[in-house]
């Protein structure tokens, strides 16, 4: 992973705020800034309504900013348009959860993996048959799929065929919205397990959002961990367990790891509900879940400070 290199993918200062009827507004995702390195896994979690799939449409540009720039390879490309914008995709693919969404329950597979290669004019229809074959062979299918529809497959290889589709154009940069939520345990595995061998093949870079902390961190050199709109802690995931120190990150955990914290012994399980991005104007957004709320956290926003090589944290402890 290739940290000392410039990265792949800059964040800076994103901001979605979205009109609600009742004429107030609700930010989705508050000024958050990130980095994407070369070959590397940035997972992104948090529980729904978090802003994290709102950030992989904007990368993407199935939404517009607010505010905020999207710079790829020191090029802003925030605001493409048209044609540049079309084979600015080529290079940013995306995986979705429910990728029967996105496929044509007409079109068989075959016609589904080589669609990207014909209509970016990369081959012959012959060639990108043949092509489908090979990337079909890739995600563990065999050629008897080719011939197959959408409803004649199973999730997990749905999931699959989505991947061979994504990477057909030879992508730099997959994001992975919950892409393998919807699979049983077993088949989220075999999938996680596809995804990094492709990645240590063509050198990918995979922005990896969910809302299942094992699952995220399972594949991610570094997970960001948000709340309400805004990045709470970024961390290394070899750390996770042990040096994560933001009280959301650390209920996140408890909830799906035996964790031993240095700091203290009792982590608090979160309950409730978070509050609607549409009333927060100040304080910290956790506040109304966390044991530890002082009388600060209530009044002024937690800034994102590094503490530790990598590791950056928002909260007022
Ligand atoms: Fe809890 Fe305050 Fe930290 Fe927010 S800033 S997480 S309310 S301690």
């Amino acid at each position: 992973m290739g940290k000392e290199k410039e990265p792949v993918l800059k964040i800076r200062n994103l901001t979605k705020k979205f009109d609600l009827k009742n004429g107030k507004k609700l930010t989705a995702v508050d000024n958050v800034s990130f980095e994407l390195h070369a070959g590397e896994c940035l997972g992104i979690v948090g529980e729904s309504g978090c802003g994290k799939s709102t950030i992989a449409k904007i990368l993407t540009q199935l939404e517009g900013v607010t505010s905020g720039n999207i710079i790829y390879h020191n090029r802003d490309i925030t605001h493409l348009k048209g044609e540049e914008l079309r084979q600015n995709r080529k290079k940013l693919q995306m995986i979705f959860q429910d990728p029967a969404e996105s496929f044509n329950p007409r079109m068989k597979i075959r016609d589904i993996v080589s669609e990207p290669l014909l209509n970016f004019k990369l081959m012959s229809k012959r060639e990108a048959e043949v092509q489908a074959k090979k990337l079909l062979a890739m995600v563990g299918l065999t050629e008897d799929f080719m011939r197959r529809y959408p409803h004649q497959i199973s999730g997990g290889q749905k999931q699959r065929v989505a991947i061979a589709r994504a990477i057909s154009l030879e992508p730099e940069v997959i994001i992975c919205d919950e892409a393998t939520s919807a699979l049983d345990v077993s088949i989220q595995e075999q999938v996680i397990r596809l995804l990094k061998d492709l990645q240590k093949e063509k050198g990918l870079s995979y922005i990896f959002i969910g809302h299942d902390l094992a699952v995220v961190r399972n594949i991610s050199h570094r997970i960001i961990v948000m709340y309400l709109g805004r990045i709470v802690e970024v961390i290394d995931s070899n750390k996770l367990t042990t040096d994560a120190v933001h009280p959301y990150t650390k209920a996140l955990l408890s909830s799906v790891f035996s964790v031993k914290s240095k700091n203290d012994t009792e982590i608090e399980i979160i309950k409730g509900e978070p509050p609607s991005a549409s009333d927060m104007t100040h304080g910290c957004g956790f506040s109304s879940r966390c044991a530890k709320c002082m009388d600060k956290c209530l009044k002024e926003k937690p800034e994102l400070k590094e503490i530790a090589t990598n590791h950056f944290i928002a909260c007022h402890l």
